[in-house]
């Protein structure tokens, strides 16, 4: 998701009207407690069209939901939201009954289904999206080009992708596979995910077939409709292929984007030989011009930073942030995304990290320490960056899952040591590494926090469970006390709820920087009187200000 002020956003949202869902059938509300009448059923396969009308910005849809059924079904409920009209629902070509109840669609079957079948339910659909509210970032964008022509685009992480097409709308249940058929007037051009397989035409338009090979989250499918043209450069990625990347991008911005394409693809690069092979190479990866700032939108990312390096967060990134951070999240979100967004800090964490990542690499430490400081001058600690309650979205989204996610991880690399850190990184995106660096294939996964704990446990040979139940399971940061006799320096641990944390610290004494273990908390350490003491002196360890 875009790097927006998260902490700004609910209250942006509530000023223009919204406000956090009564009921779990609110159609602007994604995530939380799986209903059990949504848990019975498993996605494998959704088989979407949807024509584009930008005349009166109305879309009309079709949906073919195919499911495996988990524990006996006799109702599918999916979510849609309410500005639509149901046309028709049905199986194998029989209608069935359905039944509106706010934000979710309840089809009867004609059966009970059992455990083990598989069901193909179609819904056929029609009426006017909700379109972006000022400020916002959920819903669609009905901009135009320069020369007035439609430029029409989507994005709905927070509200959920049912904010245009029938779906379960829940992080824990991706398909396995996606059909996209997008239809829009010539000359428009659609771009989305996947791989395009063909162009039909018909009185209604043209008809872009697009097909997703891999698992996809709802919320990364997207469409974006203009009269594009393609920029391309190839790519010799670290599986050895030469691959073609295309920017679609507005007319006038082409040369721009054709200068912009090499930074881009350092990108690519510095992500590919840090964490493993982009995960869709099988499909592609593309990137489309839109009206808003941007959003990871699996193998198509939404790019509005026009081509500039301070467009994300008001930060002077000295590379273009937005891009590096959308496609981060390639790895960090769509090839493993969490099960709920009480754990949404495992995209944006470690979408966050991978800038000071790239600068450090790229233009030196001294700016990834910049950036560090800017994030750490945004933390917040009102909530948990991972609390254990199962949350929606609204709930979940806060600055802390960005910045403080970012510096939880820069203080685990402290902690770990740069060698175990990087393998630890690079098993987390490919835990079957032969297979992934030979092919570059996706190894799409659901994960939760408490599964990190596990595989960080393993890459450091012992527990660290206390790590990361004082960072991202409370919301307070831990506090460094220290104290100075003629002597020594003594150290200790101030930690919110006494909870135990054995984190060391670097100290610089008399010039010599030393790291000081600190296994119940607290240390001593002799220092002469008037000899300059500096402690975590690179500023690796979160923690409270001094007071
Ligand atoms: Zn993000």
């Amino acid at each position: 998701m875009l790097h927006a002020r998260a902490t700004t956003l609910v209250a942006m949202l509530m000023a223009v009207g919204w406000h956090p869902a009564r009921t779990q059938t609110d159609p602007r509300m994604s995530g939380g407690p799986l209903p059990p009448e949504q848990a019975a059923y498993d996605v494998r396969f959704y088989d979407l069209a949807v024509a584009v009308t930008p005349d009166d910005s109305s879309i009309t849809g079709a949906i073919v939901v195919h499911a495996d059924v988990v524990s006996p079904l006799e109702v599918m409920v999916l979510d849609l939201d309410t500005v639509f009209r149901v046309a028709e629902t049905s199986l194998e070509g029989v209608g069935l009954r359905h039944e509106r109840r706010g934000g979710q669609l309840w089809i009867t079957l004609p059966r009970q289904y059992r455990v083990g079948e598989r069901l193909a339910v179609r819904v056929a659909y029609a009426g006017k999206p909700r379109a972006v509210r000022r400020g916002g970032f959920d819903g669609f964008i009905w901009a135009e080009t320069p020369d007035g022509l439609p430029w029409v685009t989507v994005s709905c992480e927070m509200f959920g992708a049912d904010l245009w097409w029938p779906t379960k709308d829940h992080l824990s249940d991706e398909p396995d596979s996606m059909a996209l058929h997008i239809t829009a007037e010539r000359p428009l051009v659609v771009a989305t995910n996947g791989r395009l397989r063909s162009i039909s035409e018909s009185p209604a338009g043209r008809t872009f077939h697009w097909f997703v090979s891999t698992p996809i989250n709802n919320y990364g499918v997207s469409l974006n409709i203009a009269p594009y043209v393609e920029v391309v450069e190839p790519y010799a990625n670290v599986a050895g292929d030469t691959v073609p990347v295309t920017f679609w991008v507005l007319r006038h911005n082409a040369e721009r984007a054709r200068r912009a394409l090499p930074e881009f693809l350092e990108h690519m690069r510095h992500l590919e030989d840090l964490v493993g092979p982009y995960p869709f190479w099988a499909d592609k990866y593309g990137i489309a011009e839109t009206p808003y700032l941007g959003m990871e939108h699996q193998t198509i990312i939404a790019y509005g930073a026009n081509f500039r390096n301070d467009a994300m967060a008001g930060i002077d990134w000295g590379f273009d942030g937005l891009h590096q951070h959308e496609l981060s999240h390639e790895w960090f979100g769509n090839q493993i995304t969490p099960t709920g967004f009480q754990d949404l800090w495992l995209n944006e964490g470690f979408a966050s990290y991978a800038q000071p990542l790239y600068a450090g690499s790229r233009l030196g430490r001294h700016k990834a320490r910049e950036l560090l400081t800017v994030y750490r001058s945004r933390v917040a600690n009102r909530q948990a960056v991972a609390p254990r309650d199962v949350l929606t979205s609204h709930q979940a989204y806060t600055g802390d899952i960005y910045y403080k996610g970012a510096l939880v991880l820069h203080s685990l690399r402290y902690l770990l040591g740069d060698e175990a850190f990087f393998t630890m990184l690079r098993r987390w995106t490919y835990p079957r590494p032969a297979a992934a660096e030979a092919t570059g294939s996706c190894q799409c996964r659901l994960t939760s926090t408490d599964e990190l704990v596990l595989h960080v446990n393993r890459f450091a040979g012992r527990r660290l469970d206390w790590f990361f139940e004082v960072y991202v399971r409370q919301a307070p940061l831990p506090r460094l006390r220290s104290r100075r006799s003629a002597t020594e320096l003594e150290l200790t641990w101030d930690v919110p709820n006494g909870l135990p944390f054995p984190m060391p610290i670097d100290v610089r004494v008399g010039g010599v920087t030393r790291r000081v273990e600190m296994p119940d908390g607290s240390a001593r350490i002799p220092v002469g009187e008037g000899v300059e003491v500096a402690i975590d002196p690179d500023g690796w360890v979160l923690r409270a200000d001094e007071r």
